[in-house]
């Protein structure tokens, strides 16, 4: 039995160790995103399959999926969930939960009202959504000295005033409010990505009382069965990597 494990996460990073550990066929997926990915134990592949149809064809090798892709990596779940349904392959999806919302911080559902918003509540913004959002804070914000972090540095032509930082986390507390002191930021922009790695910066800004504009996550699928921890993940890989009498 060969399980596919569609990563770029720290959780996927730690599936495939527990199941490479437990002797199972494990083959990681990373999208090829970032210049140098954190690799999880065990076989790699990486980059694209080619949509829903690459994707079927290369079930054709597989038993079993877990989807443990970035909770905001919602293109890439829709393609696996339409291409396991159409192959018959079990499936299960690894998400980790948001963070518990603290009454201070602001919900949008869009990265355009999180920089409409941003620019309302401050002047130094600290933008933290990802290389490949950066573009869509350029109108409204483009004015001001914001900092923005990133893995690996943008195509994009950043505007004059906006200073890049490349980094990657996690990230600890005396860090970022380091940071955040020196670039006096005043609103922190970020995803709802969940997970410890980034959460520092939050507990930055409700100690500065900085605000917070946080970017909802998109709908999950109503339809395949989903597990909020590697333990769960690893639980039901390994009933479906049993051998049948
Ligand atoms: P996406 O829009 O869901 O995926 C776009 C395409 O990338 C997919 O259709 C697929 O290409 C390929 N892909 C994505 N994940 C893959 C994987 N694990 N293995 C093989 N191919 C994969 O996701 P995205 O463009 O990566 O990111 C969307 C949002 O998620 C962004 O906001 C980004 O900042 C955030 N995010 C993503 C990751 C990540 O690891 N993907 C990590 C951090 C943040 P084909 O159609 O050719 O198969």
């Amino acid at each position: 039995m060969k399980l596919l494990l569609l990563g770029g996460t720290s959780e996927a990073r730690d599936l495939a160790a527990r199941l490479v550990d437990a002797n199972l066929d494990v083959t990681s997926s990373l999208a090829g995103r970032v210049a140098k990915p954190r690799l999880p134990v065990g076989p790699v592949r990486i980059g694209g399959f080619g949509g829903v149809d690459g994707l079927r064809a290369a079930l054709a090798e597989y038993d079993v999926v877990v989807d443990a892709t970035h909770p905001f990596a919602r293109g890439m779940s829709a393609n696996t969930e339409a291409a396991c349904t159409a192959e018959g392959t079990p499936l299960l999806r690894l998400e980790r939960p948001g963070w518990d919302p603290d009454p201070a911080w602001r919900y949008v559902d869009t990265h355009e009202e999180a920089a409409a918003l941003a620019a309302e509540l401050g002047t130094r913004p600290f933008l933290t959504v990802g290389r490949q959002e950066l573009a869509r804070f350029v109108p409204a914000l483009a004015h001001l000295p914001a900092v923005a972090r990133v893995v690996d540095v943008p195509d994009l032509t950043l505007p004059p005033a906006w200073q890049l930082l490349t980094s990657r986390g996690p990230y600890t507390l005396d860090g970022e409010l380091n940071l955040m002191r020196r670039h006096g930021t005043d609103v922190l922009i970020t995803k709802d990505s969940g997970g410890t790695y980034t959460w520092p910066k939050m507990a930055a800004a409700g100690q500065m009382g900085v605000a917070v504009v946080v970017v909802r996550r998109p709908p999950t699928s109503t339809v395949t069965r989903t597990v909020t921890s590697v333990d769960e993940a690893f639980d039901w890989a390994v009933t479906q990597m049993a051998p049948r009498s």
